[in-house]
């Protein structure tokens, strides 16, 4: 079907993210912390432990477990939100957990357990990408033994255009909008995180899904190069 050419509002091309920054060791208190900021959106991820698990029955004596609270600040967004925890913040800290567990070896962690905790205290979409960006090189942050780094988007369409990150005006696009949050291993070629709102076509998500993909790898590679610059100057030392 030929629509009409339909323009991003902020001027992006459909498979250009808006500008990002990682920030390392933000949250001295913490085992390990980073920041990571998308356009108007930011998440802060600040790991502890690993510790032991309590209550004890939770124990694995195989693997440990992974577990992550997400959480929407209150002022976060333009109508304030309610500072208890909603289903939604439950259902992300479970999004983000499973999204993440297989970029760490749990085998290494019996019966203990590695605290993600993910705050966003600015909103403007994709907090769940840009929490599990941040909690990714949190853990490395913290030294926990990882098979690799985890990079998150948002892929989409509003109205027949597919694209990349979508801001909360694209999202509530007012002829509809699709939203796809992707979590993408590359090392492993592996998915962990994948959900959809709104209604797309197999060729359409399959093309949302490879610029996803695409833009994880770049996501990760940035990542590293963040590691790198601050753990080059520790081996001169
Ligand atoms: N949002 C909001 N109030 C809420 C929850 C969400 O204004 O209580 C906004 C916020 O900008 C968020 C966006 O809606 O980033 C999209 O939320 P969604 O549930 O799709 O998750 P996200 O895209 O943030 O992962």
């Amino acid at each position: 079907m030929a629509g009409k050419k339909i323009k991003r509002p902020d001027g992006r091309k459909p498979d250009e993210i808006r500008e990002i920054s990682y920030e390392l060791g933000v949250i001295k208190n913490a085992d390990g912390s980073a920041k990571f900021k998308i356009g108007n959106t930011e998440a802060i991820a600040a790991v502890y432990g690993p510790r032991e698990l309590h209550p004890r029955f939770l124990q694995d004596p195989n693997k440990g477990m992974l577990r992550c609270k997400y959480n929407l600040m209150s002022f976060s967004v333009s109508e304030r939100k309610r500072p208890a925890p909603t289903r939604r913040d439950t259902e992300l800290s479970l999004v983000i957990a499973n999204a993440l567990s297989q970029c760490v070896f749990l085998e290494k962690y019996p019966k203990l357990v590695i605290d993600v905790f993910v705050e966003v205290p600015q909103a403007d979409a994709g907090t769940r990408c840009a929490g599990i960006c941040a909690a990714s090189l949190a853990l490395a942050d913290a030294g926990i033994e990882m098979k690799e780094l985890a990079g998150s988007i948002s892929a989409g369409a509003i109205g027949d255009l597919i694209v990349l990150d979508l801001t909360k005006e694209e999202e509530d696009w007012p002829k509809g909008a699709t939203d796809i949050p992707i979590t993408y291993l590359p090392r492993q070629k592996l998915i962990t995180g994948l959900q959809l709102d709104g209604d797309i076509s197999f060729a359409d998500f399959k093309k949302a899904l490879k610029m996803a993909m695409e833009k994880c790898k770049d996501l990760v590679k940035k990542q590293e190069e963040v590691l790198k610059a601050r753990y080059k100057g520790s081996d001169e030392e």
